[in-house]
Formats: C-alpha cells, sequence, structure tokens
C-alpha cells in the first residue's frame, strides 16, 4: 500500500510547559511495496515517525494517508521493535498467534496461519518452544513471523536488529529480504547504521538532527536479490559515502550555528 507523509511535525509537550520539537514539516510518500529505510541520528526523532504512522501516536501537524483509503483510516500496520517484545509465557506459536486470537480469528485457521508463517521465518522445530529457550536471533524471527500473522498493509520495523551480534544481523537481514521478496508488503525501516540501510533498501531517506527534517531521499542502485557480496560492490560503497557525507554535513552545521 501507498502511504503518503505530508507536512508531518511533531512537538511533544510536557506539564512543565518545556517542549520537544521531535519532526519539522517531513513530506514522503512510500511506494506500493518498496522497502524505504530510513535513518538519521539518535534523537532525531525516528521512532516518532514510526508511531505516527502505525496510528499509536498524534502528529501535531500534518498527517499520514494511505492511498485507496478514506482520510481517518487507518488499515493494518505491525510494528517489530528492537527488544523483541514477546509474551514470555506463550510459546513461538502462541506468539505468532496473538494478534490473530485479538482478531476472534478461529482456532483451527489461527494455527494454520502461525504454522505457515513458522515456516517463512525457519522455525520449524522450535513452535512449542518459549522465547527465552530460543536465542536472540530467533526470538527477532518470532517478533517478524508475529508482525506478518496481521497481515499488515505496512511493516514498520524500529531498529529491528541492532541488539544482534553482527553475524545474526546479516543473516537476519537476507531472510527478511527474502521474506520480503516472498510477501511483498511495504517496508519501512529505521535503524541508525547506514550500511545496513542501504544493503536493504530501494531508497534511504535521510533525516537531520532534531528536530528531523528530510534532508534527502537516495536511491540505491544495486539489484535484487541482495547479496552479501555487494557489500563490496563501487555502487554500495559510494551510496554509503554519500549519506555519510549528508548526515556530516548537517553534524557540522549544527556545530557551526553554536548547537550541540
Ligand atoms: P529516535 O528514534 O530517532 O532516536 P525519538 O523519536 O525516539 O528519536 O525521539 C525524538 C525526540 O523526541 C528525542 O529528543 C526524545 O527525547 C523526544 N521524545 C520522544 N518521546 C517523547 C515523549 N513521549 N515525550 C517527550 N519527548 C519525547
Ligand atoms: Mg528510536
Amino acid at each position: 500500500m501507498r502511504v503518503v507523509i505530508e507536512r508531518l511535525s511533531k512537538t511533544y509537550g510536557d506539564r512543565s510547559g518545556k517542549s520537544v520539537e521531535a519532526l519539522q514539516s517531513i513530506d514522503l510518500g512510500v511506494e506500493e511495496e518498496e522497502f524505504l529505510a530510513i535513518v538519521g541520528p539518535s534523537g532525531c526523532g525516528k521512532s516518532t515517525l514510526l508511531n505516527i504512522i502505525a496510528g499509536l501516536l498524534a502528529p501535531s501537524e500534518g498527517g499520514v494517508f494511505f492511498e485507496g483509503l478514506r482520510d481517518g483510516w487507518h488499515p493494518p500496520t505491525a510494528m517489530v521493535f528492537q527488544e523483541f517484545a514477546l509474551f514470555p509465557w506463550r510459546t513461538v506459536l502462541g506468539n505468532i498467534e496473538f494478534g490473530l486470537e485479538e482478531r476472534g480469528v478461529a482456532a483451527e485457521e489461527r494455527h494454520a496461519r502461525a504454522m505457515r508463517l513458522v515456516e517463512l521465518v525457519g522455525l520449524v522445530g522450535f513452535e512449542e518452544r518459549y522465547p527465552n529457550q530460543l536465542s536472540g536471533g530467533m526470538r527477532q524471527r518470532v517478533g517478524i513471523a508475529r508482525a506478518l500473522a496481521v497481515e499488515p498493509a505496512v511493516l514498520l520495523m524500529d531498529e529491528p536488529f541492532s541488539a544482534l551480534d553482527a553475524q545474526t544481523r546479516q543473516l537476519l537481514q537476507v531472510e527478511l529480504l527474502a521474506i520480503w521478496e516472498r510477501t511483498r508488503k511495504t517496508i519501512l525501516y529505521v535503524t541508525h547504521n547506514i550500511q545496513e540501510a542501504v544493503f536493504m533498501a530501494d531508497r534511504v531517506a535521510v533525516l537531520s538532527r532534531r528536530p528531523g527534517r528530510l534532508i534527502a531521499i537516495v536511491p540505491v542502485e544495486l539489484g535484487r536479490p541482495r547479496r552479501e557480496a555487494m557489500l563490496g560492490d563501487a555502487r554500495f560503497l559510494h551510496t554509503v559515502d554519500l549519506i555519510w557525507g549528508l548526515i556530516k554535513a548537517d553534524a557540522q552545521q549544527a556545530l557551526a550555528e553554536g548547537g550541540s
């Protein structure tokens, strides 16, 4: 589903009257079936942006529109967080079925759908395990399966692999891409890791320091499927450098203006 973000701003207020401007006038269109990465320094409003798109948080100005839906309608979205946020008292299957139970899907259908997802994320044989019996990488596979279970129109991922070791992260990046090729969701993938963003995405949206503004949208000219060997590709390195340059220039500008 195509997502249009229009003049979106968010200012957090607190009771003492102090306010934090987190996002400033973001305009961004995300195409149907696109894998869009969002990068930017810590605290620039990336999680805020995802939370607004998910409908968990109201914008201060502007809005998010889902093409083909009436204004104000919100399609199912699903979020995958950095902390795996699984229910420890539920098995792998129980975690994946959770959203389906909430939606009143019948037990048999739930089970069948969850089993298909177990297969999709490579957890066959682990259905009855509990989260504390799984590695971090496996837990995050459950997180992905649980998010996909509700058949979201848009999958929102907030630094999903940043708590994993480098090898597991690389493995899951490739697997997530394979899952995306098979399910063709629109994915918004937040990361502060530029290499990761370029490796995975069709385009990379680059946010400035807080308040987050959209500095650039950088297309990634790498073929698909993406392979690890592409990490050495000249186009890969060039795109990473380009984004680095944009973020550094923004940081230097803040210094020149006497910011922090
Ligand atoms: P990022 O995910 O890019 O690190 P966040 O979206 O989490 O950034 O936060 C952006 C800014 O908004 C930060 O300065 C953060 O401290 C502030 N912020 C986030 N959530 C709240 C909140 N509920 N109340 C007040 N300020 C917040
Ligand atoms: Mg964040």
